[in-house]
């Protein structure tokens, strides 16, 4: 049995003030941080309780949606907001996980959930760099199906679990850290890390900040968007690959267009490549492949998961296919 402290803290102010010690970790839902503390991964002295801070979805004046950071999956998924002005977001946020989870986590804790490998939550029997920097990655020449084919290291091949941030990268979503300094705005495309030779430093996020909210800027794209996960089954299980996307049409042009991939990095992949080579361009079949091979271009698989590459090209025009073929 290993003791664990638990605060509550009543305000950002509160959270901010308990929470920035080295064995402190915020808690949320709970759903990703206490399975890692019954697998002795993580083992924080305190639990600083933030899942009573903000559970708003509030319509700002200037047309964003600005959405708390403890406000509760499932409550994201069925408002009203989201589901008529992101439907890309409410379709990722309930692909996440089951009714039972999504009732409990949160969306600040989504953010920051920890990689699903399978080698990083065996503490007691496997090497992870992540977990204890330097000691070695036992997932290269394991298993590596859910691991990743962009944006790798030497260190590290893991992925980000996550369905929700792969939209919300999608639709450029500016994330609102607070420390007692005040508050920053994050691009969250910015916001997680690529694992280079620290794969156990995941977010620009200060030892001393949280998340308090994420905004969701109005967007031309989003009315026309979509959210596609391929799994190895139909319930619920993380994504081999993952297409958030959203298409503004001129005619049979692309007027703009918005795309991340979730299940192939460390973190949600933003399909810049392919979104430069298909904005302005022809809204055809053959447009959508020709960007899918250049966001694909780089890719470096491992043994296990060659899989992928394939399987990314065709689901991101899949998508956009679809999304093209929608009636306005
Ligand atoms: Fe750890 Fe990353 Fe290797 Fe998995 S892939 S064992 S998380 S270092």
């Amino acid at each position: 049995m290993t003791p664990v402290s638990y605060l509550r803290a009543d305000s950002v102010a509160d959270a901010v003030r308990l929470g920035g010690g080295e064995s402190h970790r915020l808690l949320g839902g709970g759903t990703n941080l206490v399975d890692l503390m019954r697998k002795g991964v993580e083992r924080p002295a305190t639990l600083v309780d933030v899942s009573g801070l903000s559970t708003q979805i509030e319509d700002a004046a200037d047309g964003s949606v600005v959405i708390g950071a403890a406000t509760r999956n499932s409550a994201v998924a069925a408002h009203p907001l989201v589901r008529t002005r992101y439907p890309m977001l409410a379709r990722a946020t309930l692909a996440g996980a089951s009714a039972q989870i999504r009732n409990m986590a949160t969306v600040g804790g989504n953010l920051l959930q920890r990689t699903r490998c399978l080698y990083f939550a065996d503490a007691a029997g496997s090497r992870c760099n992540k977990r204890d920097p330097g000691i070695g990655c036992d997932a290269q020449g394991g298993f590596t199906r859910y691991h990743a084919i962009l944006g790798a290291s030497a260190a590290c091949i893991a992925t980000h679990p996550s369905d929700m941030a792969v939209a919300l990268v999608a639709l450029d979503a500016r994330i609102h850290l607070a420390s007692a300094a005040g508050v920053r705005v994050v691009p969250l495309i910015d916001f997680h890390r690529l694992p280079g030779d620290r794969p156990d430093v995941e977010t620009v996020l200060a030892p001393d900040e949280l998340i308090v909210a994420v905004e969701l800027p109005p967007s031309d794209v989003a009315a026309r968007s979509s959210y596609r996960k391929v799994r190895d089954r139909a319930s619920y299980a993380f994504a081999l690959v993952s297409v958030a996307a959203g298409l503004a049409l001129d005619g049979d042009r692309i007027a703009d267009v918005r795309i991340a991939l979730g299940g192939i990095a460390a973190k949600p992949w933003r399909a810049l490549r392919a979104e430069a080579a298909l904005r302005g361009g022809p809204a055809t079949a053959a447009a959508f492949a020709r960007a899918a091979e250049a966001e694909l271009a780089d890719a470096t698989p491992v043994p296990g998961n060659e899989f992928k590459v394939p399987l990314a090209k065709r689901t991101l025009a899949a998508v956009l296919t679809e999304l093209s073929e929608v009636q306005a």
